[in-house]
């Protein structure tokens, strides 16, 4: 048993208190676990890669769970996730925007979507720029993107000890999200290392996986 079931006590009485909501990330893990996990009460899990979380999706079809996608998803992907998938964190560009709505079309759904923002300094890391961010708004006040819907922001901060920058980087995520006039805008933010940061910096959604289920190999 590799998950560890009193950190996930712990961690869902901290995040209860804050009215901050766990999404479990779950990637590259087997399934007993999530079962684990869920028979516990967890409903939120999040997947990184397309076959992964279609294989876990149809293992675990009668089970009542919401599906994040966080990792980068490639446009021609999308059609495999997009009847079930509960929200996407990682829109990362407009094409990606343009296909999940052709897919959404097709399966006569609005797919919930979070703007990934570009904040690490880490050039690895995917994610938008606020003229991007402008554009896709534009793109939607257009009308052009109908069976999305964009429910706030998601964003990664560079894996890095230095407090400072990490809190400097989750902030510019804050100020990006306040431009635009969502209602209950959601801010996922925070992983295993800096989710009690990201909290304090205003996240109300942290992706945690390793504290969890441990480390991946
Ligand atoms: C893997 C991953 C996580 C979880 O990371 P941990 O450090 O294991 O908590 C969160 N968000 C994204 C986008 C990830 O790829």
């Amino acid at each position: 048993m590799s998950v560890n079931t009193e950190k996930y006590k712990e961690i869902k009485v901290e995040l209860e208190s804050k009215k901050v909501q766990l999404v479990a990330v779950s990637k590259l893990k087997p399934i007993s676990d999530i079962k684990e996990l869920y028979n516990l009460g967890q409903k939120d899990f999040g997947e990184n890669y397309v076959q992964e979380l279609v294989e876990k999706y149809e293992a675990l079809k009668h089970q009542n769970i919401n599906w994040h996608f966080i990792g980068h998803l490639q446009s021609n992907k999308v059609k495999y996730i997009a009847s079930f998938v509960y929200l996407i964190h990682s829109v990362d560009s407009l094409k990606l925007l343009q296909e999940i709505n052709k897919q959404a079309v097709k399966n006569n759904k609005i797919i919930d979507c979070l703007l990934q923002v570009y904040i690490a300094t880490e050039e690895t890391k995917y994610g938008l720029d606020a003229t991007e961010i402008q554009t896709i708004f534009d793109e939607v006040q257009k009308g052009n993107l109908n069976n999305i819907s964009i429910k706030g922001f998601m964003g990664m901060a560079s894996f890095s000890d230095d407090v400072t920058l990490v809190r400097r980087e989750f902030q510019q995520l804050i100020k990006i999200s306040e431009v635009y006039k969502i209602t209950n805008p959601i801010l996922s933010f925070g992983m295993s290392q800096d989710y009690k940061l990201a909290i304090e910096e205003g996240s109300n959604m942290v992706r945690i996986g390793s504290l969890l289920f441990g480390a991946r190999n």
